[in-house]
């Protein structure tokens, strides 16, 4: 059975390349993974490929970051 982002996301690895493209991440990318899939993440998806996942766009993810940075959210400094 394949694993889910959320298990792949809690096995270690280099943890600065997209799990599921490979492109290099972004702190902020790396916050946004955290706060949405999980905190203890040690690899991370790219807001490009987070968003496919929610099915969402990546617009709704930069705001996102920005609505968590507004509340003062520690992963987003
Ligand atoms: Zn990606």
């Amino acid at each position: 059975m394949e694993k889910s982002v959320l298990e792949l996301s809690m096995t270690p690895g280099d943890g600065e390349h997209c799990l599921e493209c490979g492109r290099e991440l972004t702190r902020d990318e790396i916050g946004l993974h955290k706060k949405m899939i999980n905190r203890g993440s040690v690899q991370y998806l790219c807001i490009t490929c987070l968003a496919a996942y929610y099915s969402t766009t990546e617009e709704h993810m930069q705001e996102r970051i920005r609505h968590f940075r507004e509340q003062g959210c520690l992963l987003f400094q």
